[in-house]
């Protein structure tokens, strides 16, 4: 029997209502034939209500018990899913993630799993009854309950269809699919029927929240087969695929966009072995998560680097490069959070030479000045004004030919 995993995330069982449908769904896939494993989040906003609530007690938060706090969450939803499908007579029980056997490293707030053991996920199915997960959690090799971190529902489904081979992981959402661009910013934009994983990683990457890119990696080690779907349409929704080499490809085929990042900007850095070494080494010792990096040609012996980092890292970040300053020489420290990235992603890109070029003129064309470049076989990203973000998503987006007609 084809064995699915269907993943629900918050607002598809946001209240009673929902998850009577989630539910109905489910029962639906079954009787049609298939073994399925469900995997929930928590309800709605619920998470973030559970953080509010952790701060509002307390500026001490350990992580062992923010763990155990979250996790109630999905918890919470996983009972509730299991009594509505026990009304539709569809035998189910609900497991967290410790009972679903997922070990994980000891690292609270985002453990990352060990070892998935299925064997109670098997003998119910074995038992014809459905497994209900509680997303992103499992217990940590020192026996504590872990939080594989936000989104982590998604890493948890897929890990759940490679542990037990299923035939597909079904992961459903409140929008139909991945698409072209951010429908918010562009009402043209398309779903996608199908994506290759290393687009949607290079899109998850720069700016497409779903789904979390951790989920994407997962899959496309283990050749897990995703369909991202809505829980609202219930329409057939994106596949994630490897890449067909038979087919030609398109040369872009999504734009997506970023404007959590900050600009950093070292000036007048000696053009020597091991300053930038020393300067991205200490950045990552607090935890500073660096993205684009350039370096300028040196000139009479000296150079400037400047890199993007998440806003939330920016006061750290320049901190660190004004303490180091006087270390290696610097002349100054400059930082800048009003920017965004716009990138271009499409598999075709690595045989077709120009993409990069129309980029720049499409920008040109609407009076964008480019700040920063960078590439990657598939991608070609810019950092712009924040200002005119929606402007450079929008027209990229009609100049590669991907707009609606
Ligand atoms: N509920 C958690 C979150 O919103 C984990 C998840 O469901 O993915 O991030
Ligand atoms: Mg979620």
């Amino acid at each position: 029997m084809p064995l699915v995993i269907q993943k629900f995330g918050g607002t598809s069982v946001a209240d009673p209502e929902r998850i009577r449908e989630v539910a109905d769904h489910v029962a639906r896939t079954v009787r049609h034939g298939n073994d399925a494993v469900v995997v929930v989040s928590a309800m709605g906003k619920e998470t973030d209500e559970l953080i509010r609530l952790a701060g509002d007690v307390s500026h001490v938060r350990p992580g062992r018990e923010m763990d155990m706090l979250i996790t109630a969450g999905e918890r919470k939803a996983m009972a509730l899913l299991c009594m509505a499908l026990h009304s539709l007579g569809v035998p189910a029980d609900s497991f967290t993630g410790s009972q679903a056997g997922f070990i994980t490293d000891t690292n609270h707030s985002n453990a990352k799993i060990v070892e998935l053991r299925p064997d109670r996920l098997r003998k119910a199915i074995d038992a014809g009854r459905v497994p209900v997960i509680g997303g992103a959690q499992g217990v940590s090799t020192d026996h504590d309950v872990t939080f594989l971190g936000r989104g982590g529902s998604d890493t948890t489904a897929v890990a759940v269809c490679h542990a037990l081979e299923g035939d597909a992981c079904e992961l459903y959402t409140d929008v139909p699919g991945v698409f072209t661009a951010d429908p918010r910013l562009v009402p043209r934009a398309r779903r996608m029927g199908a994506v290759s994983f290393d687009e949607l990683l290079e899109m998850t990457a720069t700016g497409c929240p779903k789904p979390a890119m951790r989920s994407v990696e997962y899959a496309r080690r283990w050749g897990v087969k995703l369909h991202v779907r809505s829980a609202f349409t219930w329409e057939p929704g994106t596949w994630v695929l490897e890449e067909d080499p038979s087919m030609e490809q398109a040369i872009v085929s999504a734009v997506t966009h970023d404007t959590g990042e900050a600009k950093v900007t070292v000036s007048g850095v000696p053009d020597q072995p091991g300053i930038a070494a020393r300067l991205f080494r200490e950045l990552a010792a607090v935890g500073v998560n660096v993205d684009m990096i350039v370096q300028n040609v040196s000139d009479h012996g000296v150079t400037d680097i400047s890199f993007t980092v998440p806003k939330d890292d920016l006061v750290q970040g320049t901190d660190v490069c004004q303490r180091l300053a006087d270390e290696i020489g610097a002349v100054g420290v400059s930082s800048d959070s009003d920017i965004a990235r716009v990138s271009i992603i499409g598999a075709g890109m690595k045989s077709n030479p120009g993409v990069a070029a129309t980029m720049f003129e499409v920008l040109a064309g609407e009076g964008i000045n480019i700040e920063m470049i960078s590439t990657s076989a598939i991608r070609t990203s810019c950092v712009v004004r924040e200002g005119q973000i929606e402007q450079a998503v929008q027209s990229l987006h009609s100049a590669f030919g991907l707009d609606t007609v």
